[in-house]
């Protein structure tokens, strides 16, 4: 089995350990016996259809998200939603999933335009959210990651959740909602980086791409000591800093 994870603005969008996502799907394939080729796509880069089974898209500061909602403004944007529509799995964090809601309106400058597969918006706001984040899922069960944003991310009535902040800011600091799903396609606020030390959705987003190439069953299961050992450290450090 061979699988083509591309990574969307690679060069420009990867803050706070992101690419740490990209090695550890790739390292979790490997333990497996399955091959995986990275595909950069930054600006300006074509997006075959068909050519990626996973995609992966971190955080970045507003300058790179204007460069990125520009490239993704034409057939390069039309591409994408098709391919998350197939199916094929995503991961976005931050300044990635802003750009997969409606729109983000940073400070002061004009709306970008997102993609609109997730049903919300952002909207940048006055003080930072940075800090320690768990997270409760329904899927993954709970969460741990790191989040450092202004923008406040809005969902709408149609919307599905990652999870429920139980430590942390999450999509905006006041509805207790964090991240948003839709098909196949995940976004979160967590960076961290996120995958290392949440190998269950790591695991779902394998899975996910395994199974366009006509894959069903359950993942051999690795030795994840180390990265249940990260968790646990990264929670304890997210109640640590909720009691000072
Ligand atoms: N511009 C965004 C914000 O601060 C994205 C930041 C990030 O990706 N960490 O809300």
């Amino acid at each position: 089995m061979h699988l083509t994870i591309g990574w969307l603005y690679a060069r420009t969008m990867n803050i706070y350990g992101d690419r740490g996502n990209i090695v550890t799907l790739v390292e979790r394939c490997r333990r497996r016996g399955i091959a995986v080729d990275v595909l950069e796509i930054g600006v300006g880069d074509p997006l075959e259809p068909g050519r990626c089974d996973l995609f992966f898209w971190g955080g970045g500061q507003d300058r790179e998200q204007i460069a990125a909602a520009r490239d993704l403004a034409g057939p390069k944007g039309e591409t994408l939603r098709a391919e998350i529509e197939r199916g094929v799995p995503l991961l976005a964090v931050c300044g990635g999933y802003q750009l997969l809601g409606h729109f983000y309106r940073p400070h002061g400058g004009p709306e970008l335009p997102g993609l609109g597969l997730f049903d919300a918006w952002t909207i940048a706001g006055s003080r930072r959210m940075i800090g320690n984040i768990v997270v409760d899922s329904d899927e993954f069960g709970e969460l741990v990651g790191f989040e450092n944003h202004s923008g406040q991310t809005f969902l709408g009535l149609s919307a599905r959740p990652l999870g429920r902040v139980r430590i942390g800011w999450g999509n905006n600091g006041r509805d207790g909602s964090e991240g948003c799903r839709y098909r196949h396609a995940i976004g979160t606020y967590l960076h961290g980086p996120l995958l290392p030390k949440n190998p269950r959705l790591a695991d779902y987003l394998i899975a996910r791409a395994l199974e366009l190439h006509g894959w069903s069953g359950e993942l051999p299961p690795l030795d994840d000591t180390l990265a249940d050992r990260a968790h646990a450290e990264a929670v304890r450090r997210a109640e640590d800093q909720r009691r000072r």
